[in-house]
């Protein structure tokens, strides 16, 4: 209070204590600025229109008590001290009990005086101190409020538990989520409560680690859990636990998610994809099967009309040959669209990672497209980057397919000029190169708005050119699927009457000895590739049919229970010089092959009873008591990924899909028997 002035209002109607105040602070010298009230209504009004830090008042004034203003006083928080005559202590207790802060009693002599400065600080101090709690009381109780009313408007449950685990603090959330009112739980064990029979113990142990590990593991982190209703029913939650300090004990908020609709909804959500995921095994399933019973009657078509195509025919038979195996293999072509697209539909549409060498992969491109582009008089070249690496990775058999769509798009829409391929590096850095293919041509090239339409499934931009050149409109669709899918990206710019030029860019990884080798000249899935068939004049072994007969008396056990394709591939076989027991099933099979000794087995996968993979397994047994190994070449018509894998876990040597053209057969032979 030193050094500060303070402001003191005296009422008092005796003259003479006045004066004597008036002296003691002039003799003390305190540092007062005072007012002198001389009765109760000049003390209502000074009060009115002054703020004061102290107020020191007789009790009884002539026209009335210190009660008449105490309210006002004690409205303003101003401390007082009532001043009485000896003998009225009586007075000054009923003045404290009513607001008073302290007393003072009105000796004769006045000492009373020699201690007002002390009375006058403490009665200050202790107002103050009075003032700050009640502060202090309000703002706990604002906040208190604050916390009710936010923990009461939450929707999830706020739960306090002390360290003995007993309930502290229940919210309303709380009471909706496990049925039970704050009253019933307040104090009661919150395990023996909530937590279900069967995970009372896994609680315990939770809540003990909880405890005592340091690094509170579980502490914070939203946990999914069951707790138990009033009504006995269990109910899923998400909870969350946290510990912290209050007046020296620990306590844990548990925040508790009711999380019932969002599991049943995760459950519908699992049954349905569950469901989607049995229908789309049902579709691929379904496409294999189709695929089986597409190409299997085309294995007839296409293999019997090229057998016939060789049996000297006069030029008019030789033409109508010629038109049903071009339009055989311009079905097929329509055929294996329809399935790849039907299969990246369904998603079983597989990308492989093979290592190859682009160049042998390029001349077999060039030597499939030359003849193509000579049969239009266009000129045919190709642009390689020397940069590229020769070694890549990719999928080449479906990088293969898109190059082979473009390419013939570019010759069959192309009148004159010519149709280039280059290839080119876009970069290289660590994780791998890009590369880019451009096929360009001199043709018709393809407006702003047509170019708008293209990439998209069943789309032919111009019907009265689609119908010179057929095609089903799925080409550069497929195409765009399989560069996404490789991870590339695919466009064109076209320029009407100049030209067309369709470029991919594709990811190529540093190719790795681990991965299984491609090589251009041996790739298994000829027909999917084959869309250039359709223009193709029979092979060149028409002008010479003895050229391709280099395996002679070779004896080959021939497995197949359609009787198309067996008579087919026996009539193959037989063109290649070499003698065939054909059987039709896998149990035949076996009996055939322990009693001869065959240079090779051609074995259908697909067969009634037992099948190619058993059959094989059965042979590749009996081989090993007798140290043989016979090589098996699986004959499939399933064209889907991973029928191959199947063959060769089988124990089969190799793998080729029907139709199967003589020259494949021939490939095969020299493979494994010369
Ligand atoms: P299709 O199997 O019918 O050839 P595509 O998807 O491969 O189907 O091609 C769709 C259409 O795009 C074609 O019918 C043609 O109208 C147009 N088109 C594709 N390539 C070219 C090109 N190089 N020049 C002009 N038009 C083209």
């Amino acid at each position: 209070m030193e050094n500060m002035v303070l402001k003191v209002l005296l009422i008092e109607d005796d003259l003479i204590d006045q004066m004597a105040f008036k002296r003691a602070i002039i003799k003390q010298k305190l540092p007062y600025q005072y007012l002198v009230a001389g009765s109760i209504k000049e003390a209502s009004r000074i009060l009115s229109d002054h703020v004061f830090d102290v107020v020191v008042s007789d009790f009884e004034l002539g026209d009335g008590t210190l009660f008449d203003v105490l309210d006002i006083i004690i409205e303003k928080d101003v401390p007082i001290i009532v001043t009485t005559g000896t003998g009225d202590e009586e007075i000054a207790v009923r003045a404290i009990k009513g607001g008073a802060d302290d007393y003072m009693i009105k000796d004769p002599e006045r000492n009373y005086l020699n201690i007002l400065a002390t009375t006058i600080d403490k009665a200050i101090e202790s107002k103050k101190s009075i003032l700050e709690r009640k502060q202090a009381e309000e703002a706990l109780l604002r906040s208190e409020e604050k916390f009710r009313a936010i923990t009461s408007s939450a929707l999830d449950g706020i739960i306090l538990v002390n360290s003995q685990g007993h309930i502290a603090f229940w919210n309303t959330a709380a009471e909706h989520i496990f049925g039970y009112s704050s009253q019933e739980v307040l104090g009661h064990g919150l395990l023996e409560l909530l937590a279900p029979a069967g995970y009372y113990d896994e609680y315990q142990y939770e809540l003990h680690i909880l405890k005592t590990s340091e690094k509170l593991r579980l502490a914070g982190k939203p946990i999914e859990v069951t707790g138990l209703h009033k009504n006995g029913l269990e109910v899923p939650i998400e909870l969350t636990i946290s510990p912290f300090e209050l007046e020296g004990e620990i306590f844990f908020s548990w925040i508790v998610r009711d999380i019932t609709e969002r599991k049943q909804t995760e459950q519908e959500l699992n049954e349905a994809r569950e469901a989607a995921e049995v229908a789309n095994r049902a579709k691929g399933e379904f496409l294999a099967n189709i695929s089986h019973e597409i190409r299997t009657p085309m294995t007839g078509i296409i293999s019997m009309t090229e057998l016939l195509l060789d049996t000297g025919l006069n030029s008019q038979q030789l033409e109508f040959a010629t038109t049903i195996f071009d339009a055989g293999q311009h079905l097929l072509k329509v055929i294996n669209d329809i399935l790849d697209y039907a299969k990246f539909e369904s998603g079983v549409m597989i990308i492989e990672n093979k290592n190859f060498e682009l160049l042998p992969f390029i001349n077999n491109l060039t030597r499939i497209i030359s003849p193509e582009a000579a049969k239009k008089h266009l000129t045919f070249n190709t642009q390689l980057d020397p940069k590229i690496p020769s070694h890549l990775s990719c999928d080449p058999l479906r990088l293969r397919q898109i190059l082979l769509n473009l390419l013939t798009n570019a010759i069959k829409f192309t009148d004159e000029g010519q149709v280039s391929l280059q290839v080119s590096m876009m970069g290289k850095n660590v994780s791998g190169s890009k590369i880019r293919f451009a096929v360009a041509d001199t043709g018709k090239g393809i407006s702003p708005d047509d170019q708008k339409k293209l990439f998209q499934p069943f789309v032919q931009v111009d019907a009265s050119i689609t119908r010179r050149h057929g095609g089903s409109g799925l080409g550069l669709a497929i195409s765009k699927r399989l560069v996404e899918a490789m991870g590339g990206t695919i466009g064109l710019g076209s320029t009407t009457g100049r030209g067309s030029t369709f470029w991919l860019v594709l990811p190529f990884t540093p190719s790795s000895d681990e991965l299984n080798e491609y090589s251009a000249e041996n790739e298994l899935d000829h027909i999917v590739n084959s869309k250039l068939k359709s223009y193709k004049i029979p092979p060149t072994y028409l002008k010479n049919p003895n050229q391709i007969i280099t395996n002679t008396a070779h004896s080959i056990l021939l497995v197949e229970d359609d009787q198309v394709a067996g008579m087919v591939a026996q009539f193959q076989l037989n063109k290649l010089g070499c003698s065939v027991d054909l059987v039709t099933n896998g149990s035949e099979a076996i009996n055939a092959a322990a009693q001869n000794d065959y240079a090779l087995i051609f074995m259908d996968c697909h067969m009634p009873g037992m099948d190619g993979f058993q059959a094989t397994r059965a042979i590749r047994e009996a081989e090993l008591s007798r140290g043989q190994h016979v090589p098996i070449t699986a004959i499939t018509a399933r064209a889907l990924e991973g029928d191959k894998e199947m063959c060769l876990q089988a124990g089969m040597d190799d793998y080729i899909s029907k139709p199967v053209e003589l020259q494949k057969m021939k490939q095969v032979l020299d493979h494994w028997i010369l």
